[in-house]
């Protein structure tokens, strides 16, 4: 796991993004937390020790990270656009909860390169239900 910020720090290089101290805080937050946040989730936690840095500033360096493909866009929860620093698994959208969970599974079609002809660069399947911990509290 990426963690330590001298690695993160090259990760940001390796895609051609300046590593400024804001961006590599709220990358190693996406890359640590694994919850799935909202803008607003990651600009409360990052304020405390950043108290100078704007939600617009959170939502401005998430878009730039998209652009290069160092986190995904998740669109799933109605009422908000989510973001991961993780590739490669499928989601699953608690209505009740709003928890987005991943879903590990194991799929023949996302192993070929092409799918009907079309190059495939990245996938994500998206579903939506109850949640175990919800479905146990009634
Ligand atoms: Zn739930
Ligand atoms: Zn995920």
């Amino acid at each position: 796991m990426i963690t330590d910020l001298e690695k993160i720090k090259k990760y940001l290089q390796a895609v051609k993004i300046k590593p400024t101290y804001l961006r590599i805080r709220l990358l190693k937050y996406l890359l640590e937390k694994k919850n799935h946040p909202t803008g607003k989730m990651i600009y409360q936690a990052l304020k405390k020790e950043l108290p100078t840095i704007s939600l617009t500033s959170i939502y401005n360096n998430l878009e730039l990270f998209a652009k290069k493909g160092l986190v995904k866009i998740l669109l799933l929860d109605p009422k908000e656009i989510r973001f991961d620093g993780e590739k490669g698994h499928h989601h699953f959208f608690c209505e009740k909860c709003q928890k987005i969970i991943d879903l590990p599974i194991d799929c023949n079609l996302i192993k070929k390169k092409k799918i009907f002809g079309h190059l495939i660069k990245d996938w994500d399947g998206y579903f939506f239900g109850i949640c175990k911990d919800c479905q146990r509290d009634g």
